[in-house]
């Protein structure tokens, strides 16, 4: 994030209800982290496979596409059974009727999930076009903004596209359709009112920004956004302050579980919810959407996790899990 989201001084997140924080209502965290152990093995198994031979830091694998979307049984489902070039096929065979395609399944099936890289590995080179300035009911601001960078050069954009495809993988794998609001196939953008619309196009049952922060060193942790009550032009998040609150927690709790991430020290006052006014993807969204920023580029500390496949694919899953638990129940 940043620019776009400039930063509110660490003061202004006392905007999150100090009574709630999400950590006091699980207090299974340390059982529940000692039983998915096993699972948190199995996952750094997969990484391992899928990122090659391990953590470079700096030079991120594009993952193999879509490679959980389908499940066997939906890839490969075939009308009948019997062998088409069997000679007794059409005489003795009862006719087989064609099965429907599989529905898919999991606790996500049915729901609608949208995705959205924050900004644009390309916004570095169109300046021009992303500063314009486009409307956020609330006010203008400019279209996209370039994204930080950890010192060595690992840009947010490369890092939000890593874990937005993980997350996709992820939701697939429990049964949502999943949007993503971009897939670096374009040169730069979209434009954050461009964002909030497919979201709300999509008639999305959450909606999720991903992001990293760019703040100073030793400011370290994850923070999840969560929509204020505003209403101006296009924009009236009324319906959805509840519902994205909820959603923010569940995000919060489960991220801080998988990656054993800590929330934000700079901001949040140690809840890692912070509620903001100022940005247009919240702004004009109509579904109960989020950002999530995911740690703090500029921390030494916060990159080296970060420029990890293993720790983003932590990251997707800890996501993934809080937006099953919001839509799952
Ligand atoms: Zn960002």
């Amino acid at each position: 994030m940043r620019k776009d989201d400039s930063a509110p001084p660490p003061e202004s997140g006392s905007s999150v209800s100090p009574d709630r924080p999400w950590f006091t209502r699980r207090s299974t965290l340390v059982v529940g982290v000692a039983a998915l152990a096993p699972a948190a093995l199995a996952g750094w198994v997969l990484t391992q496979v899928l990122a090659g031979s391990g953590s470079d830091g700096q030079q991120p694998r594009p993952l193999p596409a879509s490679h959980s979307s389908l499940s066997p049984g939906q890839r490969d489902a075939k009308p009948g059974s019997t062998p088409s070039g069997s000679p007794a096929a059409g005489a003795s065979t009862p006719a087989t009727p064609v099965p429907a395609p599989a529905p898919a399944k999991g606790p996500l099936a049915g729901k609608t999930v949208v995705v959205d890289p924050g900004h644009n590995t390309g916004n570095f080179k169109h300046t021009d076009e992303i500063d314009q300035q486009v409307d956020i009911g609330t006010g203008h601001k400019e279209c996209d903004t370039t994204g930080t960078t950890t010192n060595s050069g690992y840009m947010e954009a490369e890092f939000t596209y890593d874990v937005s495809l993980r997350l996709r993988a992820a939701l697939e794998a429990q049964g949502a359709k999943v949007v993503l609001t971009h897939q670096q196939d374009r040169p730069w953008g979209p434009c954050i009112t461009e964002r909030a619309r497919i979201g709300n196009e999509a008639n999305a049952d959450a909606v999720v920004s991903v992001h990293a922060d760019g703040v100073s060193a030793g400011s370290r942790g994850f923070h999840v956004i969560l929509p204020a009550k505003v209403k101006g032009g296009a924009a009236d998040t009324s319906k959805i302050v509840g519902p994205s609150r909820e959603l923010g927690e569940r995000i919060a709790g489960n991220f801080a579980r998988t990656t054993g991430s800590a929330p934000a020290n700079y901001l949040g006052g140690g809840t890692g919810l912070v509620v903001r006014d100022d940005l247009g993807g919240l702004n004009l969204s109509t579904r109960p959407k989020v950002f999530i920023e995911c740690g703090n580029m500029r921390d030494a500390k916060d990159a080296a996790q970060l420029t990890s496949p293993e720790w983003r694919q932590k990251a997707a899953q800890g996501i993934a899990d809080g937006i099953v638990g919001f839509l799952g129940g």
